[in-house]
């Protein structure tokens, strides 16, 4: 990967080809690592909005009717073209999200697998009853697309995200409006740019602009008829309230807290190397990041002290330099979050073992950082930090451990270490969140589920069970 300057698509991309906004008016795209504009894109509105859900509604009609191997091949495709030019989005992505191009390889690699997945899985749609459940009478059950989906990603992982909603929408026959991240449209443009060959007019869109405005006239627009949001609990809760006027469905991937479960048996070296990568990756700004250790009583000094050690080595900085480990925030305002989450933690009792503070220099860099000891009842473990930030808590039994670990309003990812497996089956099943790690923190595979319980939201990505939220189930009842 080169440190050039990439051509950027700009313009929003409805009916198959690229328009300005209608109002002329555009967003500012910053590289969080030198806090430098690096492209203006256009900021759709309500007008735009229904310039592509029109599209959309229109492309429905041929999309739906296709048929299961077309789709197949089309989102092939489109898995093709995004891996020919890996190396140009990953350069996009790192400019604009401040990503290292150290850790980027396993992103991009899901991004693309994701989309095979589910152009495998079109073929693979099927009802599960077929009888004579009435005398004289078959009756089946099929599976049908929903119709137009208003897809709304954020901006820790602007394409992968978005793919995880592309994928399974269109196979299944829905056709797309995706809106990305105002802080992050530049890799979904281009690739609706590269796939301009591949889908009719209409089946996938790309509307570039703010949540407040053009999230707002998708999330209301009457030929929406799902929306998809990952995103932030708050906004999952405004959009579920909206959506409620018209029952569009909603499908909801927001926050997390992830708590890391430690026992006293547990294989500490394992452990740590683990949080030393996975909760300081992508700066931490990951739904899923280990980013909430509650340790058992005698094992909790060990944890503690090579917790520390490992991240005080983390190399913070460039993120087109090899070495780098950790890059920026993603913007100003979500380092100030970070950083004043820390400091009220520390005036709550909390002490910052290592980091705690914001290097001096151009970019929106937060040391990686270690904070120990604080409340059950405090912020910093009850809401999500989405920096580079671990707290370590000392618990005194396995009811606490649980106890701690449940004791939050989130619920999408967890893991529990032990070598004890009968200690781990029952972690397993008590955790109330929507996937365990047994031993490990963060791996996913496209044939597996994700998606939260609790406030983490409602409907899953990922495996066949996505499929199951972009169809509606029908009865078609034959009389003899
Ligand atoms: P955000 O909620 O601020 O924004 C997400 C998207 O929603 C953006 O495209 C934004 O423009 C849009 N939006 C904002 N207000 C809207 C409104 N009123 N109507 C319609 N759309 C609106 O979240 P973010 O800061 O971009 O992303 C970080 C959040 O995403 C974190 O909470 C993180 O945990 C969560 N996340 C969850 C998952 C998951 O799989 N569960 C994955 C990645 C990120």
């Amino acid at each position: 990967m080169s440190d050039k300057t990439v051509p950027m698509q700009t313009d929003n991309f409805i009916d198959g080809r690229f328009r300005q906004a209608r109002s002329g008016l555009a967003d500012e795209v910053v590289n969080p690592a030198t806090g430098e504009t690096i492209a203006s894109v256009a900021s759709a509105d309500a007008v735009d909005v229904d310039d592509a859900v029109t599209a959309a509604a229109r492309a429905f009609e041929g999309w739906s009717r296709t048929t299961p191997r077309e789709r197949c091949e089309r989102i092939s495709a489109l898995a093709d073209v995004v891996e020919a030019n890996l190396d140009e989005l990953k350069e996009i992505e790192c400019r604009n999200v401040g990503k290292p191009t150290s850790i980027v390889d396993f992103e991009f690699d899901l991004t693309v697998d994701n989309l095979r997945f589910f152009a495998a899985a079109a073929r693979f749609l099927e009802g599960r009853a077929a009888g004579e459940y009435l005398v004289d009478h078959t009756s089946f059950t099929r599976r049908d697309p929903i119709g137009v989906i208003g897809s709304i990603a954020p901006w820790n992982y602007p394409l992968n995200m978005a793919t995880w909603k592309i994928g399974p929408a269109l196979a299944a026959g829905n056709t797309v409006v995706l809106k990305p991240s105002e802080l992050t449209p530049l890799s979904a443009l281009r690739v609706a740019e590269l796939s301009a060959e591949i889908f009719p007019p209409g089946v996938l869109n790309v509307v570039s602009g703010r949540g407040s405005t053009a999230g707002e006239a998708l999330v209301t627009h009457p030929l929406v008829d799902m929306v998809s949001l990952t995103g932030s609990v708050a906004t999952g809760r405004h959009i579920a309230e909206v959506a409620a006027a018209s029952l569009k469905r909603v499908h909801l991937e927001l926050g997390g807290k992830a708590p890391v479960v430690v026992f006293d048996d547990a294989d500490i070296e394992l452990l740590v190397g683990t949080l030393a990568e996975m909760s300081y990756y992508n700066s931490g700004q990951d739904c899923t990041a280990p980013c909430r250790v509650i340790a058992g009583p005698r094992c909790y000094d060990e944890v503690v002290a090579g917790l520390t050690d490992a991240v005080a080595a983390l190399k913070v900085g460039d993120p087109f330099d090899p070495d780098t480990a950790v890059g920026p925030l993603v913007s100003a305002a979500q380092r100030g979050r970070v950083a004043s989450m820390v400091e009220r933690a520390v005036d709550g009792g909390a002490e910052v073992l290592v980091g705690g503070a914001a290097p001096e220099g151009a970019g929106f860099f937060y040391a990686p950082s270690v904070v120990a000891g604080p409340a059950q009842d405090s912020e910093i473990v009850q809401r999500e930090v989405f920096g580079p930030v671990v707290t370590v808590q000392r618990a005194g039994d396995e009811d606490q451990l649980l106890e701690w670990a449940n004791g939050v309003d989130y619920g999408l990812a967890a893991s529990v270490w032990t070598r004890d497996v009968g200690r781990a089956m029952r972690m397993a099943a008590l955790l109330r969140f929507g996937t365990v790690w047994i031993n490990d923190h963060i791996p996913i595979v496209s044939e597996m589920p994700h998606g939260g319980f609790k406030q983490s939201g409602y409907g899953k990505d990922m495996s066949i069970y996505a499929l199951d939220h972009y169809t509606e189930v029908k009865h078609v009842m034959v009389r003899w």
